[in-house]
């Protein structure tokens, strides 16, 4: 996605513990072609760049579960979604009612919102 406005964003990098606080403007469809202050290594560049133009993140969250010492299983995506999808994504995930057994990484929804990404459980009950 390029990123077709001009507004400076702030971020900060979480990829290692330094924390570099970014700045990014620019109008690109590469991390050369946007102005990103701050950083201290290329892969803080990088992350500016899909911050800037396409944020995503893993969503966790906990579905329904029957027949089960506890009322709820925790889940995940498979791979980060775009965050515009989150809500919905939500609304998705809240509709899931499992029923016991369930191992860890069942697939609980294949290709959430046709976006190829799998919501998975992250542990077993039952
Ligand atoms: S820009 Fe590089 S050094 Fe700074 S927090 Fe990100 S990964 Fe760490």
């Amino acid at each position: 996605m390029t990123k077709n406005e001009t507004t400076e964003k702030e971020l900060i990098c979480i990829l290692c513990p330094l924390g570099c606080k970014m700045s990014v403007s620019g109008v690109a469809d590469s991390p050369e072609g946007l102005t990103i202050r701050g950083q201290q290594c290329k892969i803080g560049r990088e992350y500016a760049y899909e911050e800037y133009t396409n944020p995503t993140r893993t969503l966790t969250s906990t579905v329904v579960i029957t027949n089960a010492p506890l009322s709820r299983l925790p889940v995940k995506t498979n791979k980060p979604l775009p965050k515009e999808l989150i809500y919905k994504a939500m609304e998705e995930i809240n509709k899931v009612e499992l029923s016991a057994p369930v191992k860890m990484g069942t697939v609980v929804i294949e290709n959430l919102l046709d976006t190829g990404i799998d919501v998975v459980t992250t542990r077993s009950l039952g």
